[in-house]
């Protein structure tokens, strides 16, 4: 077992795809994390690596992406913003039977509530930036793995390439992961909160957040998770209806980022899925009406109580 820190989630998964030789083909979830969607488009494709992006929560599209120069499938789950959950120990299986590495973004989990490796993943990347930091005060990332031959191939590209986490920063992070369970456990109590409460109000369409049982993947992500956290999207009726929540929140902040003790509220569309074209966008679901909370330690009742001034006309 070894876990290794970069400086940021995208350092760790950018040497992640230096595991990789020009031709590698790599199966990936279609609703991804902007900054690794724009990281494999502009720059491992231009390194001769391609890429096929499946919706991942479906096997049988991953098994139709499948070619002789497949070499990994990497997956997000759930997955950002859109909350889809893939069955971490099927794609394992798949991925065996084929001899793929099967890599797993578990930025919005954390081991705390979700264990990749032990469903069979062979690598686990972290944005620690996010939850394993926990306060919105600082970047890292880290890629996890079991196998002693994979760990040293990361390793002597980490130290030739140089992207580690400074001692300052290893710092503020073992001090965020001392916390890590009690804060995880209450934002979680209070994202279900909001995410019922936002269930209920009639400007609001579509609530995704994988603690609710009516979420589609709600089976899933008990068997294989702990926890269900703390990312919640929610689709508006309208695009004003969106850009006035977002103009009037006060305690929650309009801000990129997530996982840490400050609520943040982002417009995926506009931030941090604006890199992806919109006809591609729009199929996902990330449309003008869509926002995206992360919720923090703040109490719930201030939380529900900014959302509804925030979706009143003046
Ligand atoms: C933020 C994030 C990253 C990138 O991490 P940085 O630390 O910001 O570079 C990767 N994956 C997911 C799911 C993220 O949320």
């Amino acid at each position: 077992m070894d876990a290794i820190a970069f400086s940021s989630g995208m350092a760790a998964i950018a040497v992640l795809m230096e595991l990789f030789k020009p031709g590698c083909h790599i199966i990936v979830s279609d609703d991804l994390y902007g900054g690794s969607h724009r990281l494999f488009r502009s720059i491992s494709e231009k390194n001769g690596l391609t890429f096929s992006l499946a919706v991942t929560s479906d096997i049988s599209q991953i098994e139709s992406q499948l070619k002789p120069q497949t070499k990994a499938i990497f997956i997000e789950t759930p997955t950002n913003p859109m909350m889809h959950v893939t069955d971490i120990a099927k794609v394992a299986q798949l991925a065996k039977s084929h001899g793929l590495l099967l890599i797993v973004d578990n930025t919005f989990l954390t081991p705390y509530y979700q264990k990749p490796l032990s469903l069979g993943a062979d690598i686990v990347t972290h944005s620690g930036t996010k939850y394993l930091g926990g306060h919105n005060d600082t970047m890292a990332g880290f890629l996890v793995v079991s196998d002693n031959e994979l760990s040293e191939k990361l390793r002597y590209i980490y130290k030739t390439t140089g992207a580690c986490l400074s001692p300052f920063d290893s710092w503020l992070i073992i001090r965020g992961l001392k916390t890590l369970a009690i804060h995880m456990d209450r934002q979680q109590e209070t994202a279900m909160k909001i995410a019922q409460w936002l269930l209920s109000h009639k400007k609001v369409k579509a609530v995704h957040y994988v603690g609710l049982p009516t979420h589609p993947d709600y089976e899933i992500s008990k068997k294989q998770t702990t926890g269900f956290g703390s990312m919640i999207s929610f689709e508006t009726d309208s695009e004003e209806t969106a850009i006035r929540v977002l103009s009037k929140v006060s305690i929650i902040q309009y801000a990129e980022s997530l996982g840490g003790v400050e609520t943040l509220i982002t417009y995926p569309m506009l931030q941090t899925h604006a890199d992806i074209p919109k006809e591609e966008r729009e199929i996902k679901g990330i449309n003008e009406r869509l926002l995206r909370l992360s919720v923090g330690l703040e109490s719930a009742d201030d939380l529900i109580h900014d959302l509804e001034q925030a979706f009143e006309k003046e």
